[in-house]
């Protein structure tokens, strides 16, 4: 059969329609977005998760990781929501993949025990956004855009408040700085040493903060 313009669109045209008009919106295709995912997993020497899911257009999506097992990183599904993120005003790629290396983090630290209260819920967070900035230093990304739109969120028992959060970006995008100038390898385990000096240092406040949102 004969396709005429005039015919009416099939549910196909309407969501193809839909997600150019979000690409554009993002700017971002699926190329790039999984270049993205690609290189946040390489900087922690991480394979590609086992699945990733684009919640985008669910009512209620996030951007999480599962790990499952946390024995291995094989098994970890990575999820992401567009919306959502455009909401933090992350809206490009360099942001894009910043976050994912947020969540990356999450997949190299799991088995992990941090130290502080809820089994150092918040320190997980923060090490993961530490290193977030320590990889923006490392390969010339813009952190200007997480910083403002994770140091905006609200904190809760499950995560640290938005000022923490940009301070812990920083902090790492400095730490990788001085390694390089310093010629100290730019190695995710020194990261982590970086981020036990910064802990130690913003100890008394994330202990002080964190309580606040466990009493409630
Ligand atoms: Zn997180």
């Amino acid at each position: 059969m004969q396709n005429y313009p005039w015919e009416r669109p099939t549910m196909d045209d309407f969501l193809r329609e839909a997600e150019e008009k979000f690409s554009n919106l993002f700017n971002l295709d699926i190329a790039q977005i999984t270049d993205a995912i690609q290189s946040a997993c390489a900087f922690f020497g991480l394979s590609y998760p086992n699945m990733v899911l684009n919640l985008s257009r669910q009512p209620k999506g996030g951007t999480m990781v599962y790990n499952l097992d946390p024995e291995t990183d094989a098994d970890d599904i990575l999820c992401y929501d567009l919306n959502q993120l455009m909401a933090l005003g992350i809206t490009n790629k360099d942001s894009f993949s910043l976050i994912m290396t947020h969540e990356c983090a999450h997949r190299y630290f799991q088995g992990y025990d941090f130290p502080g209260l809820n089994n150092g819920q918040w320190e997980q967070e923060l090490a993961c956004d530490f290193c977030m900035g320590a990889r923006a230093a490392l390969e010339h990304m813009n952190i200007e855009k997480v910083v403002r739109g994770l140091g905006r969120t609200q904190g809760a028992d499950t995560h640290p408040d938005g000022d923490l959060r940009a301070e812990a970006i920083t902090g790492g995008y400095d730490v990788m700085l001085y390694f390089l100038k310093n010629n100290i390898a730019p190695t995710v385990a020194n990261c982590i040493r970086g981020f036990n000096d910064f802990r130690a240092t913003y100890e008394p406040t994330i202990f002080a903060r964190e309580q606040r949102y466990l009493k409630k």
